[in-house]
Order: C-alpha cells, then structure tokens, then sequence
C-alpha cells in the first residue's frame, strides 16, 4: 500500500464490471495502489468475496450492485456512492457486453442493448461524477474502449461503434472538464484472456496472434497496469487519448 494514499486522502475510485475478468483486476490493482475502490456490477456474490479478498490484502473497497444498463438506477447508484464516501476522484467504466453478429442479420435490441451497457452507462457515470470532480478539481475518468472500436471488427458493428462512440464522448470531456483538474481517457484492450473471449475458436485465435507483435493474448493484469497509470496522480497532463494496449495488434 504506498505511504502517498494515507487513509485521510486515499483516493476513491468507483469500478464498474468488477466481479470477473478485466474489471476484476483493476479494482484488485487499484486496490494495491492505495486506493479505497467501489466494485460495481450485477452480481452481488462476486463482488462480496472480491470486497473481502482486497480487504484480507490490506486495501479498502465496497461495493454497489447495480445493472448499468438501467440508466436511472446507474445515475442513483452514482450519487449514493459519492454521497456515502463524501468524494469520487476516480471512474473506470469497464463494463460491458457483446452480441456479435453480421450486420445484416443483427437485430435492433442486439444494436441497442450494447451502446446502452457500453457506452450510454459510461457516459451517465462520467457525467454523474463529474460535478464532484470539478469542485475537487481532481478527477480521472477512464473508459475501457476496444481496438474494434479504432478499427473496426467484422460481426461487431454494434460493438465496435459503441466503442468508437466512447472515444468521441471522452474527447469531448477532456476538452471540457481539463481546466478543472479532470482528464478522460481510453484504455482500449486488444484480445485478453476473459470469460469474453473464452469462445474464441482455435482458428480466430491464431489469426489473432499471427496479428500481433507480442505473440500472446492479454492478460486483466496488462490492461489494469495501463490503468493504474492513466488513473494515477502523476497521469495529469495526459488526456483525451485512447491507449491501445493491444500486443501491437493495431498500432494506430
Ligand atoms: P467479462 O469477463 O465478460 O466481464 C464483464 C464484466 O462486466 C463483468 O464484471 C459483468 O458483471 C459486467 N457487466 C456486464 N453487463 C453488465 C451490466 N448490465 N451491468 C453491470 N455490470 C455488467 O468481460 P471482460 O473481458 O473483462 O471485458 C471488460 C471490458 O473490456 C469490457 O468493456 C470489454 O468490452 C472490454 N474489452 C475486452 C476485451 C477482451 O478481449 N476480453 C477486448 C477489448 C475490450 P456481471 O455479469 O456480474 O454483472
């Protein structure tokens, strides 16, 4: 636990999609970097066993049980939490869904219920939090994009538009919340080893490396290090960029 995170002015930071995958490990590292995290997402089990797990470590959390894909219970579950820690200096809206498809077969609700859980949820926390960040005048927000969302993905047009979305939205919030002290980025994964890409079949899967410069998938772990920095104190001059941690898949 670094000695710069004292319990007076440990930093909090709110993690939605906490209960498995790369959520998981952000809130896990953020947790060793001193910061007192609120695990979100639907399933309360999870969460309660990764509350007491950061807790055994040393770290502080809590958690809310909360779908972000109900925008209104999402905008509530926000304002309790910064009622309740009198502060929210960090958000990373890690939360998300796929329904693949090709395009010409994707159903409305299969388009509407990814831009919903991805990118609407993030844009409701940001703007939630916003307003304690500026009069804070700190705040870290972080977006977990996707390289689909950069380049663009066959069978993800719902996808990767709601990550392409929120590269837009967390450009326009850096350029209107950085005079406060609050910068917004993207932490845009490649491929990386979670329940979302455990279907991935072996021929995709060595395409996808053949792809790469680093011939491995991602680990949560890879993702949470670029995190931990975006998120951190000393990341205050970087902002309105989206950070492709990605093997070298993409390079753009
Ligand atoms: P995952 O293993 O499928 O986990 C998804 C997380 O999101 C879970 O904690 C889940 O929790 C939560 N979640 C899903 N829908 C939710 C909802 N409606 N309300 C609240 N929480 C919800 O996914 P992952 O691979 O860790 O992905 C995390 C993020 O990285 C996503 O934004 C994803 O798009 C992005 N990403 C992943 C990869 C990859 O290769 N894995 C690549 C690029 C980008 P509950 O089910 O408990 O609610």
């Amino acid at each position: 636990m670094s000695a710069q995170n004292a319990a007076s002015e440990r930093r909090v930071a709110l993690v939605t999609g906490a209960s498995r995958g790369i959520g998981r490990a952000i809130a896990t590292r953020l947790a060793h970097d001193g910061r007192r995290v609120v695990l979100a997402s639907r399933s309360e089990g999870p969460l309660a066993e990764l509350q007491a797990e950061i807790e055994r470590a040393g770290g502080s959390a809590a958690y809310v049980a909360v779908d972000v894909g109900d925008l209104a219970a999402l905008q509530s579950a926000v304002e309790g939490v910064i009622e309740a820690e009198g502060r929210l200096d960090i958000v990373v809206n890690n939360a998300g869904i796929t329904r693949d498809g090709l395009a010409m077969r994707m159903s409305d609700a299969d388009f509407e219920d990814v831009l919903r859980v991805n990118l609407s949820a993030a844009f409701v926390v940001c703007r939630a939090a916003a307003r304690s960040m500026m009069k804070q005048r700190f705040g870290r927000m972080v977006n977990i994009g996707s390289t689909s969302g950069v380049v663009g993905n066959a069978g993800q047009a719902n996808y990767a538009a709601a990550k392409a979305g929120l590269i837009g939205m967390t450009k326009s919030l850096a350029r209107e919340l950085g005079g406060k002290g609050v910068t917004a980025n993207v932490v845009a994964p490649g491929f990386v080893e979670t329940d979302m890409t455990a279907n991935l079949g072996d021929e995709i899967r060595a395409r996808v490396l053949e792809g790469m410069s680093v011939k491995r998938l991602g680990l949560p772990e890879d993702i949470a290090a670029a995190v931990a920095y975006v998120s951190s104190d000393e990341a205050g001059y970087l902002t309105g960029q989206t950070i492709c941690v990605d093997g070298g898949l993409t390079m753009s």
